[in-house]
């Protein structure tokens, strides 16, 4: 039965962003609202009047043991729902565009909001779903981007188009395992009448698209960064081709640089040219875009040393990323350790002039590194590491050959910061103080 929401109880599970802005949206179309927050230690759930619970991604509803309060709504056939179920069923005549994958969420889902321009963005990304506006009886259109949270909560993933950048491992507690990382990410392509745009640079995606290719009817379009898939989309010679008409569009260098960004420059392109954009109008719109903070970000050149905040770098495979394009760089890491560490990074660490350590891992982190060889120090905090690394690069640094400091940590920021936003700012704030109290060695 769909919700009618007026007059309707709802529990809103989880009161972070998410929860506060599922208040709000329902208060707003008349339903009743109760909430329920671990911090407040409430007791008083009506469950025999509740039409619904909707769940905040924060909230385990599998593993590692689903929440007390959804497993009694399991036990007692209460519906539970994502933030993004009840914005679908408030705008049911919009175009709703889905958008995951291990790495590139945001920077994706931000460069299709403004290719598209007429879109709202959200999700996962700045403002809740809900916090979104929506009508019944408007034509709006959503880029959202969901992670994988989102989506295993979600009752009703039936998005127009869905798009799965990659999928590596991350969030494996959370998941129990792989497998169900992997599980929750394909539920993105749950509408079979939805296009899907799938990644194929890594063995997950490639499985996922011939699986999906089985239906006939299903539309989908293969996108790569490193090559062009056949019917679909990708990178040869430094272009951008899509192998469904045989066009060259644009050039590397005319786009978000990283190569990273060539499978989302390849992802947005697919997307927005099935939203109905012509590929001269989505070329135009793309070379637009100047990325997102705290993402390789280049943050100040001063005295010959470029630093560089790649602050929501907080797994291995984004930091390789950056290794392989800034070669020869003072590093800082660390952080709150994830599951994956820094031993894939091994191939690069001769790269590595010096690493300096902060946080929970930085004990760990310099057992690997010991092991490799690679210089490190233990500097524990932010700060002063950018000072030290600051210093030590200061010393190689000419204008013919610049230095590096690059903050990429591989790790969660929870242990020091609130978040990678935060973190990046005060790594920001740093650089500005550098650049302030040594004036005078500069003059
Ligand atoms: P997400 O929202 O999925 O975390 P972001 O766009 O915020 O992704 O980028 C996070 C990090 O992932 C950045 O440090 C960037 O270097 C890296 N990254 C971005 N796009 C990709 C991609 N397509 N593949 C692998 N890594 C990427």
């Amino acid at each position: 039965m769909p919700l009618t929401f007026a007059g309707e109880a709802f529990l809103v599970l989880g009161l972070g962003k998410t929860g506060q802005a599922a208040m709000r949206a329902l208060e707003k179309v008349g339903a009743e609202v109760f909430s329920w927050d671990d911090a407040s230690k409430k007791n008083d759930i009506p469950w025999s009047r509740l039409r619904a619970i909707i769940c905040s991604p924060g909230i385990p509803s599998l593993w590692p043991r689903p929440h007390p309060v959804i497993a009694e709504a399991r036990q007692r056939f209460v519906p539970i729902f994502s933030d993004v179920d009840i914005l679908r069923q408030l705008a049911p005549q919009s175009r709703f565009i889905a958008i995951t994958g291990t790495n590139g969420k945001s920077t994706t889902t931000a460069w299709l909001g403004e290719v598209l321009q007429d879109c709202a963005v959200g999700g996962n990304i700045g403002l809740p779903a809900l916090d979104l506006p929506f009508d019944k009886n408007t034509h709006n259109c959503y880029a959202l981007e969901l992670s994988s949270y989102q989506l295993e909560i979600s009752q009703y993933p039936l998005y127009d188009i869905s798009v799965l950048l990659n999928i590596t491992p991350d969030h494996l507690t959370r998941h129990g395992g792989m497998e169900g990382y992997v599980t929750a990410k394909r539920r993105i392509f749950l509408n079979p009448r939805g296009v899907a745009i799938v990644g194929v640079d890594d063995p997950h995606g490639r499985r996922l698209a011939q699986y999906l290719a089985q239906d006939p009817e299903r539309v989908i379009v293969p996108i790569s960064g490193e090559r062009v898939p056949e019917g679909g989309i990708g990178w040869q010679g430094g272009h951008l081709i899509d192998a469904r008409t045989q066009e060259t569009h644009l050039l590397q260098e005319d786009v978000l640089q990283g190569a990273h960004n060539q499978q989302n420059c390849a992802a947005v392109y697919a997307a927005a040219v099935s939203c109905g954009l012509s590929p001269t109008q989505v070329k135009q719109r793309l070379k637009a875009f100047k990325g997102l903070a705290h993402r390789q970000e280049h943050v100040a050149t001063w005295q010959n040393v470029i630093f560089i905040n790649d602050s929501k770098a907080t797994n291995a495979n984004s930091v390789l990323l950056a290794l392989r394009r800034f070669s020869g760089t003072y590093w800082i890491t660390g952080g709150r350790q994830k599951e994956d560490g820094i031993t894939a990074l091994t191939p690069f660490f001769p790269s590595i002039k010096k690493a300096f350590l902060i946080g929970e891992a930085a004990v760990p982190f310099s057992h690997v590194l010991q092991d490799a060889y690679v210089p490190f120090e233990i500097v524990h905090t932010l700060e002063r590491a950018t000072r030290a690394a600051f210093l030590a690069a200061k010393e190689h640094a000419t204008p013919a050959a610049p230095q590096v400091v690059l903050f990429s940590p591989a790790c969660a920021s929870f242990d020091q910061f609130r978040d990678f936003e935060e973190r990046g700012t005060f790594f920001k704030q740093c650089v500005q103080q550098i650049q302030e109290t040594s004036y005078d060695v500069c003059a």
